[in-house]
């Protein structure tokens, strides 16, 4: 169960209400984010609801069977709207399209992409300064420095930093410099990491473990939620599975399941999806028919220059084509569900 604890709730009521609570058989944990107050009750015995619900200092009370609660949709009807500041959201009913190249690598490669990214009106940009590598000896990333750098290009053309972050030391240096950390998939159920991000007011995106069910996905998201972070998007980004032709396969199954079951906003990377240049376009539209609120994928001023997964990425005339596409599909994806 989760109730909705009124923000000015008494010590005195909720002992009150915990000693109930823990008295129809489940145990408590309180959550305490930026949005609001919870009680989470885990237990499985059928009791009064009316019994607690009437009790005082408490605004709702919510029976939620799943096994993650705060993100299921069964106690919050309202998607979650992720604002990002100036008038940018991550949110259902509108269509984020994040571009960049997978590295971070040199000041003219920054610019380059943040002036592709203002001449086609795509307000978030994503790059790796810590980049996870299969192998140690592939390119790491220009790390804090290269974030700062970045920072400075981005903030002054009005352009967000979507970036990972891959270990709990990172989070606090790179805080002034980011608007949404991403937790990427060798990380997705890395809890400590996702423990801390709980502490953090600021927009947290995770994507799915690269061999992750949908239900890990949605409880790696209740681990920052009950750290105490609303700010949250999932990423579908493709999984491992048998077939060796394509890089991942990219699950849009996950989309609806994933928007019927969680009041989190959805993104779509289409890039580590498939990873193949020629294939990602029709990904990203599929993923957007697929009820996305979100694209996330690469792009690159010379794809085959780039520092890591230039195979995937778009050069820029493909990416203003593509960002151009994936607004005329949403609009006609809303244009289905009037009928
Ligand atoms: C990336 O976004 O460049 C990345 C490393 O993604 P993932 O964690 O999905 O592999
Ligand atoms: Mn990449």
């Amino acid at each position: 169960m989760i109730i909705q604890l009124q923000p000015d709730i008494s010590d005195s009521q909720k002992d009150k209400l915990i000693l109930e609570v823990n008295g129809v058989g489940y145990k408590t944990t309180e959550v305490k984010t930026q949005l609001g107050s919870y009680l989470i009750g885990i237990g499985k015995k059928e009791f009064d609801i009316r019994k607690i619900g009437n009790m005082d200092g408490i605004i709702d009370i919510h029976i939620v069977s799943d096994e993650y609660k705060l993100v299921s949709k069964k106690w919050k009807a309202k998607p979650t709207s992720v604002d990002l500041g100036d008038g940018i959201f991550i949110k259902e009913g509108e269509m984020a399209v994040i571009t960049g190249p997978c590295s971070i690598e040199t000041e003219e490669q920054i610019r380059a992409v943040v002036a592709h990214c203002v001449e086609n009106d795509i307000k978030m940009m994503r790059g790796g300064v810590f980049k996870p590598r299969s192998s140690p000896y592939a390119f790491r990333g220009l790390g804090l420095e290269g974030l700062k750098l970045w920072h400075k290009i981005a903030s002054e053309a009005g352009i967000k930093i979507v970036t990972e972050v891959m270990q709990t030391s990172q989070i606090e240096e790179m805080y002034p410099y980011v608007d949404v950390y991403q937790v990427g998939a060798r990380n997705s159920q890395n809890f400590n990491l996702l423990d801390e991000l709980g502490k953090v007011d600021k927009a947290v995106m995770i994507k799915r473990g690269i061999s992750g069910t949908i239900e890990e996905l949605l409880q790696s998201a209740e681990y920052v939620f009950s750290g105490g972070n609303e700010k949250l998007i999932l990423c579908e980004r493709g999984i491992r599975t048998y077939e060796r032709a394509s890089r991942n396969t990219l699950d849009l199954n996950a989309i609806p399941i994933l928007k019927a079951k969680s009041h989190l906003p959805v993104i779509v990377d289409p890039s580590h999806g498939i990873g193949i240049r020629a294939y990602v376009p029709q990904m990203a539209l599929a993923g957007v028919m697929s009820g996305a609120d979100g694209i996330i994928y690469e792009s690159h001023e010379v794809p085959e220059k780039a520092y890591s997964d230039g195979q995937q990425t778009l050069d820029f005339a493909q990416s203003a084509r593509l960002a151009g596409w994936i607004r005329e599909s949403f609009a006609m994806r809303k244009g289905f569900d009037l009928l």
